[in-house]
């Protein structure tokens, strides 16, 4: 889990970018129709986004059913306008392509519609409202996005600044033949109890500590083979020393909540880490 820098040039300007791309010339002519109607809607996104109160934007008002229909038409996570914003927003400051900042295993791939595409056509296109992600995480997000009492079921990644403390635990269960792993969330940190209630809820719906532990076997594989190698060049306390000194650099650089760091840290302060690299 990962903060996002949003879009910082103008909304709707994009939208117009977007627009001007198209072939369908009745597409155009409807949506120049409304095109102050949209520009209103943008520029209110950009207000509540700015306030961070997403939650008390209005649905699908003023808009018709072939109006909504024009909207979706615009997006396509294919078409070389949306691909450039998915380089431009997945890209960190340097020049690093990220992995997914929902769950840090697939690679980002599309756009997450922060305000579902079902109930709020027109942000279709509003590059804030897009979220780059992989091909897994979109759909289990999918359209849930206010819990019963109206607050944000999870987290948008712009808005919502992650604690710099750890939430995402791991057990880990080392048998003769195989690793069990078991991760799970804790506030343990005073982590301000809405954002953790947000973070808890988020975790959920996008199933990610059930997918953690589904690939863990790959980390845990090669992070034993690596420390095999290390074995054969000198003293296996200092090896493990600078190991561990290592992956707190990685939580620096990644965060406290990246999980493969949490894990391969969790492997080596284990009492039976040992076994593991006798065969
Ligand atoms: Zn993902």
């Amino acid at each position: 889990m990962k903060n996002l820098k949003p879009y910082s040039e103008n909304s709707f300007a994009f939208f117009e970018t977007v627009v001007k791309k198209k072939r369908n010339e009745d597409l155009k002519d409807r949506l120049d129709l409304i095109k102050s109607d949209i520009q209103t809607k943008f520029n209110d996104y950009d207000t509540h986004f700015q306030k961070n109160i997403l939650e008390s934007l209005s649905e699908h008002d003023k808009f018709s059913k072939q109006q909504i229909e024009d909207f979706e038409e615009l997006y396509s996570y294919k078409s070389a306008t949306f691909k450039k914003l998915l380089i431009t927003l997945s890209t960190s400051d340097n020049k690093r392509k990220m992995g997914c900042p929902y769950c840090g295993i697939g690679e980002v791939s599309t756009f997450d519609h922060y305000l579902p595409q079902s109930r709020f056509g027109a942000f279709t296109t509003h590059p804030k409202n897009l979220i780059c992600c992989c091909g897994k995480c979109n759909p289990k997000r999918g359209n849930r996005w206010l819990d019963a009492n109206k607050k944000r079921a999870t987290l948008n990644l712009y808005l919502d600044i992650l604690p710099d403390v750890q939430f995402l635990f791991v057990e880990i269960d080392i048998m003769i033949d195989k690793v069990e792993t078991k991760f799970s969330l804790k506030n343990s940190g005073n982590i301000n109890p809405i954002l953790f209630s947000m973070i808890d809820s988020h975790y959920d719906r996008l199933e990610l500590c059930d997918r953690f532990s589904e690939n863990s076997s790959d980390i845990i594989t090669s992070f034993v083979n690596t420390i095999k190698t290390y074995q054969n060049l000198g003293n296996f306390d200092s090896i493990l020393k600078n190991t561990l000194e290592a992956l707190s650099k990685d939580q620096n650089a990644f965060g406290y909540n990246h999980w493969s760091t949490i894990l391969k840290i969790e492997l080596i302060k284990h009492k039976d880490f040992k076994l593991l690299l006798k065969y």
